[in-house]
């Protein structure tokens, strides 16, 4: 699943083919990937200049001479150019001097466009690179919930995932059940520092390819051999040698040591 720094790899490169060109024609084979957007004319885009491509959290930000064009890859996501169309391909972007092409195997990505930013990527709180180490300790706070479904909260932070959250969690020692209410300020201060470590070295490998992720190459991230308890469940901690285990918090697949995680 595509998560900040997987989405920040495929921006890096698809800004400096993107901005300047001209959308020419659009052409979508998915009302799943428009399902927030399915009353919008897609004749809104053609003609449109782009001006910005950014990222914000997981949502990759198009903006044009009037408007925006939003993407979020989904789970399996996928943003390639001038490749054949497949039968998974979900929307094709002609420009002026190459093709876009958006192909998704199980559709949960989405593609919007319109005059203003949609809500979904309007009410996101800020990047973790961004917030300041007092705010994160108050939104933190604030919530009862456990620590690991804070951190996928994008109005917390925005653009953490499993595999990050995970990640910064075994980095930062803190039990991913912990109450995020329950974490003093040391360690909520802690957490953060672990968290833009995390993020900042997975960008610079790319992001990580735990499934299908690819960037605009079609090339895979290198950052999962260098996770230490995601996808590691069974597999001894790399400080203590217990094994990693695998829970589920908030509805999702958690990895953490039992020793060095409290
Ligand atoms: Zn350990």
């Amino acid at each position: 699943v595509p998560e900040l720094p997987e989405v920040e790899t495929i921006v890096r490169s698809l800004a400096p083919r993107l901005e300047g060109r001209r959308i020419r024609d659009v052409q979508f084979y998915s009302r799943q990937v428009l399902r927030h957007c399915v009353d919008q004319p897609p004749d809104f885009l053609i003609g449109r200049r782009i001006k910005k491509v950014d990222r914000r959290g997981k949502f990759i930000v198009i903006s044009l001479d009037r408007g925006y064009l939003v993407i979020h890859l989904g789970m399996t996501g996928q943003v390639l150019f001038d490749t054949s169309r497949t039968p998974y391909t979900r929307a094709i972007i002609a420009l002026d001097d190459s093709t876009l092409m958006y192909e998704d195997t199980r559709m949960f990505g989405t593609i919007e466009w319109g005059e203003t930013l949609t809500r979904r990527v309007d009410r996101l709180g800020p990047e973790p690179f961004d917030i300041e180490r007092e705010e994160f300790y108050d939104q933190l706070h604030r919530r009862r919930a456990p620590i690991k479904a804070v951190l996928l909260d994008q109005t917390v932070v925005r653009g953490v995932g499993n595999i990050y959250a995970d990640e910064a969690l075994f980095r930062a020692g803190i039990h991913p059940r912990t109450r995020a209410a329950r974490l003093r300020r040391p360690r909520a201060f802690r957490l953060l520092s672990e968290l833009i470590n995390v993020l900042g070295e997975a960008i610079k490998h790319r992001g990580s390819s735990v499934s299908d992720y690819r960037d605009t190459e079609g090339r895979q991230g290198e950052f999962q051999g260098f996770h230490r308890v995601y996808g590691r469940e069974g597999e001894p901690c790399i400080v203590c040698g217990k094994p990693i285990r695998r829970i589920v918090v908030g509805g999702r697949g958690t990895h953490y040591c039992t020793q060095c995680q409290r």
